[in-house]
């Protein structure tokens, strides 16, 4: 290290530069070796604050959960979910002490696409005691490998969940009887925890259209239901009479079974370091 730095100072001398020259370069050396130090040395986890792939860590986090999930309710019916936490135990969720921020893509848009949109949610808000804050419209196109955190486009959070009619073309699971495909994107707090962040509802805009013009607006606001429930952390059940079973339920919203695996959704954990 001494070696290097008397090398540098003989070099340094040997160079024939006006003074306030030198003294601007010598400010700039000091200036990118400091930059390189604070860099490697700053008090963040990489995941935040400094990350590229994150945003700053608590954004939009009350000190308790905004909503109050309902109480168990009783009647007949199962619920499963679609990832547990590494104890086996808990499934993983939403933080409850944040809103679940949400857009609806204006490309494919139905006639009333927007009004059934905000219906369905709702009416799982209501179930589950998570809040959602609608963030309106947006031309963000649909695309399976969706980015969670894009700064550019919405800043320094979580990107919100993305609702939007598309076609198999644009999203290939849509592809033949398939009319909605819906689920969250996960990430790991420091001592493990998963916690989703955000996620994505997809509907086959054929489909829906064809359910509209059939007159069957509840059937579609049933898909748009089914799919929040994946997105909510809800799997499939093989009970008919339930939203989650993979025909969508009734039509009539979320049934007891549902409403209890919903109610266990909205009990997460509060993670502001995320
Ligand atoms: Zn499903």
């Amino acid at each position: 290290m001494a070696g290097a730095v008397a090398t540098t100072r003989r070099l340094w001398s040997q160079l024939r530069l006006p003074h306030g020259v030198r003294s601007a370069v010598a400010l700039l050396l000091v200036a990118v070796t400091l930059g390189v130090w604070l860099w490697q040395v700053r008090p963040f986890d990489s995941r935040h604050g400094f990350g590229v792939d994150a945003p700053s860590a608590g954004i939009g986090a009350a000190r308790a959960p905004l909503g109050a999930p309902p109480s168990m309710p009783g009647g007949q019916g199962g619920y499963t979910f679609m990832r547990m936490q590494g104890n086996g135990a808990d499934p993983v969720a939403y933080d409850p002490c944040r809103p679940i921020h949400f857009v609806t893509s204006s490309v494919g848009l139905p006639d009333g696409g927007d009004a059934l949109v905000r219906e369905a949610v709702a009416a799982m808000s209501e179930a589950s005691g998570l809040r959602f804050v609608d963030d309106g419209l947006t031309d963000e196109a649909p695309t399976p490998e969706r980015d969670p955190f894009q700064p550019d486009r919405y800043g320094d959070r979580w990107a919100p969940v993305y609702i939007a009619f598309a076609t198999p073309q644009q999203i290939p699971r849509l592809a033949g009887a398939t009319v909605g495909l819906g689920g969250s994107t996960p990430r790991a707090a420091a001592d493990g925890v998963l916690v989703y962040v955000t996620g994505s509802v997809w509907l086959d805009v054929a489909a829906m259209d064809d359910l509209l013009a059939a007159g069957r607006r509840d059937s579609a606001r049933a898909v748009v239901e089914h799919e929040i429930g994946h997105v909510l952390g809800l799997d499939h059940v093989s009970d008919a009479t339930q939203l989650m079973s993979e025909t969508g339920g009734s039509g009539a919203g979320p049934a007891d079974g549902d409403r209890r695996g919903l109610a266990i959704l909205g009990r997460g954990v509060c993670r502001p370091d995320l």
